[in-house]
């Protein structure tokens, strides 16, 4: 088996790395404060060709390989994860229903303009009512003459008060579909920002549906088959979110071991307790296990499997894993660990705390899990 990377691998990784510890990382407290991402950054994102990920490069993206992608989700899992959020949910869930299944006329029109940030993409799924149980959605959509009308309420949807447009998933006549709504259309409105407790710089909020009426042409794949769409897109979603886990862990880690060496209790370091040092090995132990399902589930999808029940896997194993690694790392700093805003590992444990939450949560992929080892996938090949 060869887990050796190449050459233009490494320096995808190392760039974008770069990027987040010499343009990210030191603005992390201005970020928080205004709870917005610098220009600067953004910028330089652009620049790297960040919001081009997922994209052909026929539509001007750099047509990465899955494996390649979780590459640069583990280095933005080191970053703000406001950063990370803004970058992943356009790249991610904004981007792979036009990729996909998208029309040439919608790929033509939206995608080149994705890739180079000038437009800025999200995801609306989640309703008030309906967050784990998506299906249960109830925003509709009403065929009249060659246009849509949609009538509806979606909440805490990264990346809305910024977006050029959403792919907003609503019931039609023939079940759950998928559309593309301009941010600019009459009768579609931003209804509150919500502040949150980490993931600064990226705003979620409520859109609301008021008889907004759509081209016909903006129904994204077949009617009816919205909610394949949406699972598809979330599924590769899982793989790039457990990247990002990874990166954190990894970066809590660093940061518990900084403080571990220089710090001294009864004449010598922490980590010459043997409490700490095994503490520190755990932490260590988690983050290369999360690292290697990643990779593996990454590898899986470029080989053209589904890889569910892995994804869930990792999503759900990264997700706690950094939890708990986090939270290891905020006791190796004692009472620093916790003072606001001074620390980078506080910000890390309040961005940390979403994934066991959001694009399924770590009960939802237990479940998924399950399902899958009840239906005979209960072993991976590989
Ligand atoms: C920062 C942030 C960003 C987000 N971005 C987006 C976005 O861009 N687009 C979008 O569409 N949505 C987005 N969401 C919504 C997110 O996906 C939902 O919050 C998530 O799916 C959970 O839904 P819910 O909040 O309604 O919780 P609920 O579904 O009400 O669940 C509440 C709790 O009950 C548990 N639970 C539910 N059902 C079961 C069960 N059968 N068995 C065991 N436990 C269960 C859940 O795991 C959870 O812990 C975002 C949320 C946050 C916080």
């Amino acid at each position: 088996m060869d887990f050796t990377l190449s050459d233009e691998d490494r320096q995808l990784r190392d760039t974008v790395r770069e990027f987040v510890e010499e343009v990210a990382n030191p603005v992390w407290q201005q970020i928080e404060k205004d709870d917005r991402l610098p220009q600067a950054v953004i910028d330089r994102a652009k620049e790297l060709g960040l919001f081009g990920l997922t994209i052909p490069p026929e539509y001007g993206g750099l047509g990465l390989s899955v494996v390649q992608k979780a590459l640069v989700h583990e280095m933005l899992g080191r970053g703000p994860w406001g950063l990370a959020s803004y970058v992943s949910v356009h790249t991610g869930i904004g981007c792979t229903g036009i990729n996909l299944f998208g029309s040439k006329e919608q790929k033509e029109r939206y995608l080149p303009k994705m890739a180079s940030g000038e437009w800025l993409g999200c995801f609306g799924l989640t309703e008030p009512g309906a967050g784990s149980d998506a299906g249960n959605l109830q925003t509709r959509a009403e065929r009249d003459g060659d246009q849509w009308v949609i009538n509806g309420h979606k909440i805490f949807i990264t990346n809305a008060p910024y977006a050029h447009h959403v792919l907003v998933f609503a019931r039609a006549p023939k079940g759950i579909s998928a559309f593309l709504v301009d941010t600019d259309t009459k009768g579609f409105q931003i209804g509150q920002v919500f502040d949150t407790l980490g993931h600064k710089g990226s705003a979620i909020s409520e859109l609301v549906f008021e008889d907004c009426r759509i081209p016909a042409s903006n129904l994204v794949g077949e009617e009816g088959k919205g909610f394949d769409i949406a699972k598809r897109s979330l599924s590769e979603g899982r793989t790039m979110l457990s990247a990002r886990s990874v990166g954190a862990a990894q970066k809590a880690m660093e940061l518990a071991i900084e403080h571990g060496e220089s710090r001294h209790t009864f004449g010598k370091a922490l980590l010459d307790h043997q409490a700490l040092a095994f503490r520190l090995a755990q932490m260590s132990a988690r983050t290369e296990a999360s690292r290697m399902l990643v990779y593996r589930c990454a590898w899986m999808l470029d080989q053209g499997s589904q890889a569910i029940r892995e994804s869930s896997t990792a999503k759900f194993f990264c997700g706690e894993g950094l939890w708990q690694t986090v939270d290891d790392a905020i006791q190796m700093l004692g009472g620093y660990g916790y003072i606001s805003h001074e620390y980078m590992i506080e910000r890390i444990w309040r961005d940390a705390r979403v994934v066991r939450v959001y694009d399924g949560s770590s009960e939802v992929q237990q479940i998924l899990i399950a399902q899958r080892l009840r239906k005979g996938d209960v072993e991976t090949h590989w």
